[in-house]
Formats: C-alpha cells, sequence, structure tokens
C-alpha cells in the first residue's frame, strides 16, 4: 500500500503575527498527519532556522518560505515565495527595509487612535505584543484595544478602527507585484499567489500571472469549494503550480495543518526554485 505524504505550505509564527513560536508551530504540526510544513511569515525569515531544528526533533520537514506584501492598484497582494535562499544578505537587507516602515506605520497608527478616538494605547505594550520589534502591525494593535475592552475580536477592531476606510488608518510603503516576484526569483525562490480567492477580482489575478507569477495557492482555509476549484482551473491553463495552506496564525481557526496538499508538490517546487 502506498503511504502518502501531505504538506501545509502556509503558517506564520511569532516571528510576524502568529500566536505560536516556531517551535511551538512545529510540535502542534507533530500532530497531524503531516511531512512538512512551509514557514511563510509576512515580510521576514527570521522564524526559520528555530523551526528547522524543532522539525529535525520531531521529524517534520520545514520548507523555507516568506509571505511578501506587495500592492497592485489598490489591491494587497500577497507572494508567497519558497525555497528562497534566505541567507542572502540583500535579501535580508530589503526584508528589514520593508519591517522598518511596518514600524514607524504602526506607531502613527497607535497615535491617530489615541488623539481621534482618546484611547489611551501604549506603543509599548502593542510592540511586546508583536515579539519583535520589526514585526509590528495591526493585528497586534487590535489585541491590546482587546485587553482594554475596546473591542471584542480582531475582526471588529478592523471593521472599526483599523481597516483602510477607518480614520486612523495609514497607508504603508509596498512593494509592486513585479518588484516581489523578482526579489523572490532571484533570491532562487519560487514565487506564488497566494490566496487568489480573496482578493476579489479575478482580472488582477490574471494580471499577476501575466507578471510571472510560478505557482498559485489554490487551496486555502479561506477559499470556498467553487473558488478552489476555479484557481486549480486556471493553473492547469497558465501552467502554474497548485500549492496549498492553513494560513495559520494561530488564533483559533484555522490551525496548521487544516488545509493540506500531497507532498508531490515539494518536489516541483524544489525542482522549479533550482532552475530559475
Ligand atoms: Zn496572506
Ligand atoms: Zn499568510
Amino acid at each position: 500500500m502506498e503511504y502518502r505524504k501531505y504538506v501545509d505550505l502556509h503558517n506564520h509564527t511569532t516571528a510576524s503575527d502568529g500566536i505560536y513560536t516556531p517551535k511551538e508551530l512545529v510540535y502542534y504540526a507533530s500532530f497531524r498527519d503531516l511531512s512538512a510544513i512551509g514557514i511563510t511569515d509576512h515580510d521576514t525569515t527570521n522564524g526559520i532556522s528555530e523551526a528547522k531544528e524543532a522539525g529535525a526533533d520531531y521529524g517534520i520537514e520545514i520548507i523555507p518560505g516568506v509571505e511578501l506584501n506587495t500592492q497592485e492598484d489598490n489591491f494587497e497582494i500577497h507572494i508567497l515565495g519558497y525555497f528562497i535562499d534566505y541567507k542572502l544578505s540583500w535579501f535580508q537587507e530589503i526584508l528589514t527595509k520593508i519591517r522598518n516602515t511596518r514600524y514607524s506605520r504602526a506607531k502613527k497608527i497607535v497615535n491617530n487612535l489615541n488623539s481621534i478616538y482618546g484611547m489611551d494605547l501604549d506603543f509599548d505594550e502593542v510592540r511586546q505584543r508583536a515579539g519583535r520589534k520589526d514585526n509590528v502591525g495591526r493585528p497586534h494593535i487590535a489585541r491590546v484595544m482587546i485587553t482594554k475592552g475596546i473591542v471584542s475580536s480582531i475582526p471588529e477592531a478592523f471593521e472599526k478602527y483599523l481597516g483602510e476606510r477607518c480614520k486612523a488608518y495609514v497607508k504603508r510603503y509596498k512593494l509592486t507585484v513585479p518588484e516581489g516576484i523578482n526579489i523572490i526569483k532571484r533570491a532562487g525562490g519560487v514565487p506564488v499567489l497566494a490566496h487568489p480567492g480573496l482578493i476579489g477580482n479575478d482580472s488582477i489575478v490574471e494580471r499577476i500571472i501575466s507578471y510571472g507569477i510560478l505557482g498559485i495557492e489554490a487551496y486555502h482555509s479561506k477559499h470556498t469549494q467553487q473558488q478552489q476549484e476555479k484557481y486549480m482551473q486556471l493553473a492547469k491553463t497558465k501552467n502554474l503550480i497548485v500549492t496549498g495552506g492553513s494560513d495559520c496564525h494561530g488564533d483559533g481557526s484555522p490551525m496548521v495543518g487544516d488545509v493540506t496538499i500531497d507532498y508531490e508538490v515539494i518536489e516541483e517546487l524544489r525542482r522549479i526554485a533550482k532552475l530559475a
């Protein structure tokens, strides 16, 4: 009998806005039917080495990745990069630059919330929630708002105070999609369009594919069955690798392992990464 192996290629840790440390994430993954997991923190690869150490202990292969925030028109586009040579110094310099803009922006948002609504939020507390200073973002602000009883959930915080149309919102410097794709390719990785269903605009999706993306995340915890099938079909037409993952952030569902894909995708990604 053939034994099938599965992988969850999309996970966040405390290196960005996840709740679990890389070690905890791997520990939880060890209870699911998983041979490998991808570590795809936002604009950082700082969780990968700890995950690899834990992965060696728990027998789970760690796929090095990143999730870059980019922009196309007014759409926020997330580009996943797999098998990047993440130790390259120029690559780390770019990530550091992106994260520094995160920090100053989070600080401005907190200042706005305090001055517009008199919230009395302490930026240091927000910073502590983020673990590392350079990864502070809106979810951390939301969590502090919850502890203060201002809102009762993260979606509520975004709806009322942190979303794009809210008064306290501050725009962030972003890479363009072609820049993001090229950075990943130059670092020897495979660029994959994350959760296309969440973009909500398929002509944008087609345009991004035309920029040279090599894979598409058809399987995602927030995709409907219909979206999943649509993007599988699109992948076939455009000759793209199909990837999938839970997008686990650790705060309730989805959990690591909730969305999986056959392990074969790893071999395909590895092969393409070598060619690129
Ligand atoms: Zn994303
Ligand atoms: Zn993600």
